[in-house]
């Protein structure tokens, strides 16, 4: 089955925002066994998108397009559908009524320009949006097999999930298998030499890189499949041994506290709250995590977490006796099992001989003792926070499992 994905939208065209359907879709359908064979991304232009849907319909089985239903004079999916795949639009009074009565719900007065939402091309079936005014549709014409779905990305994802999803995953005969896994600290040729051994030529593996996990997803097909893979992902898991995890890190993390129900708090320098942005993006996290400082400055280690003035002089704020003193002094005023501390310098400025550019100094106190790492980071500011926090959450991990 040839799927094309169609992104509509000039402001994706112009960089003004990034087009993640395209991502959700194609991931998504992998799962159901489906795959994009083409993708377009088209303007807010009448030609432009008949020409798109035409192509479309050459040489795809199925389009899956986005963006363009609103009311606006921009919205112009309608039109293009009507003139590309020869289907006049026709009023559907029902689609009108649920519009209306959507706008009362909300107590919103509608515009005359909202009827336009009721117009769909000939043929077509409604699908209906549960976050949005914008109808979508489903057509099979010229013997493609077309979806609109609304441009963003809350209105049009749980649509795909709804209508799209089964219908394709009905017709689609999946016949492969992936597993997939993460490795940390390591860097991507040691994981790709490690995973090309064990793997062979019994199935086909794809590695990517982001902020110091390499993800790993090993696919393979065949009656054997299930089998092969449980064999293969066993013995990937095994050579990686403590570098291998199934989930992102704040997942992991977050579930190593749960389990042994330990509590964590968290004093931050260079990340400045990335580690509590991530870690508070797990749901249910509140059982484990007391507290969060973002402790900039010398004065705000010394006063909040009793960092002694005299380590901070001689040592300096970026330092393995500053990293292991703010984790402590995390620990000690919060009260949490797991104090967890960063210190380091995130450029592109500030660095110098003895304390380059991305050298981080992280440190865990748990249990009477404090492990303190010491690395240095690559990248811009961004990258450096960004593997910094990745590093602390796994110099988290590595001492809960092993404490
Ligand atoms: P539209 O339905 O075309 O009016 O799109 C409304 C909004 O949805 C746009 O302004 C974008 O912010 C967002 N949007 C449209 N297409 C996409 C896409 N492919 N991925 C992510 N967001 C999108
Ligand atoms: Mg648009």
């Amino acid at each position: 089955m040839r799927i094309e994905v169609l992104s509509t939208g000039t402001e994706l065209l112009r960089g003004r925002s990034v087009d993640t359907n395209l991502g959700a879709i194609a991931r998504e359908l992998e799962a159901v066994g489906g795959e994009v064979r083409y993708h377009a991304t088209c303007g807010d232009d009448l030609a432009r998108l008949v020409e798109e849907l035409k192509l479309a319909a050459s040489r795809a089985d199925v389009c899956i397009m986005t963006g363009g239903l609103g009311p606006t004079e921009d919205d112009l999916t309608r039109a293009a559908v009507e003139e590309a795949l020869h289907r006049p639009l026709r009023f559907r009074p029902a689609l009108w009524r649920a519009i209306r009565s959507r706008f009362r719900r909300l107590g919103v007065r509608v515009a005359a320009i909202n009827r336009r939402q009721a117009f769909l091309p000939g043929g077509a079936g409604a699908l209906a949006n549960a976050n949005g005014s914008a109808p979508g549709f489903r057509l099979e014409a010229d013997g493609l097999l077309l979806f609109a779905l609304p441009g963003p990305p809350r209105e049009a994802l749980p649509m795909f999930r709804r209508f799209v999803v089964p219908e394709l995953a009905r017709r689609l005969r999946k016949d492969w298998d992936l597993w997939e896994g993460k490795a940390i600290g390591l860097p991507e040729a040691d994981v790709d030499a490690l995973v090309r051994r064990i793997v062979g030529k019994r199935a086909t593996y794809g590695l990517t890189v982001s902020g110091g996990v390499v993800s790993i997803s090993v696919r393979t097909g065949g009656p054997s499949r299930r089998k092969i893979l449980r064999d293969l992902s066993m013995r990937v898991r095994r050579a990686l041994g403590r570098r291998f995890i199934d989930a992102p890190i704040e997942e992991v993390v977050a579930r190593l506290l749960a389990k042994r129900c330990l509590t964590i708090a968290v004093a931050e320098s260079c990340t400045g709250g990335l580690i509590a942005h991530r870690l508070t993006n797990v749901p249910g996290i509140s059982a484990s995590l007391l507290e969060t400082a973002v402790t900039y400055s010398n004065g705000s280690k010394v006063r909040r977490l009793s960092v002694p003035e005299e380590v901070l002089r001689k040592r300096g704020a970026v330092s393995p006796e500053v990293a292991a003193a703010m984790a402590e002094g995390m620990a000690r005023s919060s009260g949490a099992d797991v104090g967890l501390a960063t210190t380091g310098i995130a450029g592109p400025a500030g660095g110098t001989r003895e304390k380059p550019v991305g050298l981080v100094y992280t440190a865990v106190a748990f249990r009477g003792k404090t492990a303190v790492t010491e690395r240095r980071f690559g990248g811009g500011r961004p990258d450096v926070k960004d593997r910094a926090a990745t590093h602390a959450l796994n110099l988290a991990r590595i001492v809960l499992q092993e404490g």
